[in-house]
């Protein structure tokens, strides 16, 4: 394997597959931490939507986080 993603893949927490990134959606910050990783462009918080092939489940995440 020669790719070298510059972020770590999600895992499904119920099944451990790796993650799809499904979407990219915008919204308001929610608290202090969130304000300060509002995309200037998008005037919000991004968060991405990653689905699990297997479960079909979705697990947000916004871009900021470094979990
Ligand atoms: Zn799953």
């Amino acid at each position: 394997m020669n790719d070298t993603p510059a972020r770590k893949p999600m895992r499904c927490a119920h099944d451990g597959a790796k993650l799809n990134h499904h979407a990219t959606l915008i919204r308001d910050p929610l608290n202090r931490e969130e304000a300060d990783s509002v995309d200037p462009v998008a005037d919000g918080v991004l968060i991405e939507v990653h689905a699990c092939p297997k479960c079909g489940r979705g697990h947000p995440r916004t871009t900021g986080a470094s979990t």
